[in-house]
């Protein structure tokens, strides 16, 4: 039970809000999006329809993020729309879920006291019975501890999925590791692994639906399994169950993300090489290539160990596409340290990468740091960093040109509707001449190359 008195375990129950609409809004990752799909699933079961518009919703719930600069503002300022909105409209509830409430919990309603229901990451499956209480008693916040275990969170929830041939897959939650520059330890907590067997199940049940693709989402799936170690029984790890998600009929793509540098291990890699459907795709979060960066961040690797990490990983798959995260201006980065970031950079040849400006998140260790740098010096090492890597991409991308790639469909191209969009098993976009129904496969020739995109010819 709950401090509400509320049975915490999730009960199937007859739909109540049969046609009433809701809308949610997602702030931030996919973990976040995943969530969001998951809640949308609990609101469909008890009956409600997706609404088009917030004026037509009955039920809006935000899913915060806290990672992305001024989380706050962001979700005050919809919430000061939503205040608008529920004066016209007195029935309409609005809930406020994600990492944001994990962190801030008691805040929220008190900044807010027209919000109905306040709950965080690891209570979510609760979202019903908490808008039931809203409508019965007043509002109500309920955050559980990040100190639950993978015995109180259910792990198989009804998901209402944005894109019907693709799906996440949460195999872990919460991370052990403490990156100076990263909120998610704090508000998603310790590291809990779901049980191999529900993730199979899961993915089991996702092929049967049609899903061909599925992306496994974890901060740090190298450490999968870690706490599952149950009566001296050997541990699950994450190269089996890539090995095991693969041998599953009809799913054809597999993705994860993020394997951690200092945990990737040969095993993962040998098990992405000997299971078909594991995509030659890696991506490996760099952050910086300066020791003494690295250090300060708490990352747990140097550049030379990184890149022997991925040149491990490109030896046992030729093929493989790579990606990486890179923060740029972390505090006390000096002129010679960023030249080690464009230097790694340089000789790491990513096929892409994320690429930020530091930005101090309240509540970790390097927004304390001295030696905060200052915005236009990073402002400008940033731009060095963008065009080095744009360089790099397209020098990539152009050595495509001429190669035949299997492409997953996923609909008309924004731009030029005479055109599909498909994704290849190395994660690049490509553009071809022709309809063809989002989920099925194709195989094209490239024959031009843009930083952001390919171009192609069906030969299928
Ligand atoms: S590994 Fe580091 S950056 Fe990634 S979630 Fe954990 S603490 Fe954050």
């Amino acid at each position: 039970m709950t401090d509400l008195g509320l049975p915490t375990v999730r009960e199937r129950r007859i739909p109540t809000r049969i046609g009433r609409r809701y809308l949610v809004r997602t702030f931030g990752c996919q973990m976040n999006q995943h969530d969001s799909e998951r809640i949308s699933g609990l609101f469909e079961e008890d009956g409600m329809v997706r609404a088009d518009d917030l004026a037509e919703a009955d039920v809006v719930l935000l899913n915060t993020c806290c990672i992305r600069e001024n989380a706050d503002n962001r979700l005050y300022g919809n919430l000061g729309q939503l205040k608008a909105l529920k004066q016209e409209k007195p029935g309409m509830r609005i809930m406020v879920a994600g990492c944001l409430a994990q962190k801030d919990r008691e805040t929220v309603q008190s900044k807010a006291p027209w919000v109905d229901v306040v709950f965080g990451t690891h209570n979510l499956h609760r979202a019903i019975t908490l808008l039931d209480h809203a409508e019965e008693w007043g509002p109500v916040t309920e955050v559980w501890e990040e100190t639950a275990s993978v015995d109180e969170m259910p792990s198989v929830l009804p998901t209402r999925r944005e894109v019907p041939h693709s799906a996440w897959v949460t195999i872990t939650i919460g991370c052990n590791n403490n990156c100076t520059f990263c909120i998610v330890p704090l508000v998603r907590g310790r590291e809990i692994s779901r049980r191999p067997s529900d993730i199979v199940r899961e993915v089991g049940g996702l092929a049967v639906e049609g899903v061909v693709e599925v992306t496994l989402l974890g901060q740090n799936v190298d450490s999968y399994g870690r706490d599952l170690a149950i009566n001296g029984r050997r541990r699950p790890i994450f190269a089996e169950l890539l090995r095991t998600i693969g041998d599953i009929e009809g799913i054809e793509r597999i993705r994860f993300t993020s394997p951690h540098p200092k945990d990737i291990k040969e095993d993962v890699v040998v098990a992405m090489a000997e299971t078909p459907a594991v995509c030659e795709q890696l991506h490996l979060p760099l952050q910086s290539g300066s020791a003494s960066v690295l250090r300060a961040m708490h990352r747990g690797y140097t550049p030379e160990r990184f890149l022997e990490k991925l040149r491990m990983a490109e030896s046992i798959i030729p093929e493989l596409a790579t990606s990486t995260d890179v923060i740029v201006g972390f505090p006390g980065e000096s002129e010679t340290d960023f030249q080690g970031t464009l230097d790694t950079m340089a000789e790491a040849r990513f096929d892409t990468a994320f690429m930020f400006i530091y930005s101090p998140r309240p509540d970790t260790a390097a927004a304390g740091m001295d030696d905060q740098i200052d915005r236009a010096i990073a402002s400008e090492r940033f731009d060095r960093l963008v065009a080095l890597q744009r360089r790099i991409t397209l020098e990539k991308n152009t050595a495509l040109i001429g190669t035949e790639v299997s492409l997953l469909a996923e609909g008309p191209s924004r731009k030029d509707p005479k055109r599909a969009t498909g994704r290849t098993r190395g994660n690049k976009i490509v553009h071809v001449l022709g309809e063809y129904e989002p989920g099925t496969f194709f195989d094209a020739v490239i024959e031009s190359a843009a930083p952001s995109h390919l171009m192609g010819r069906s030969v299928s």
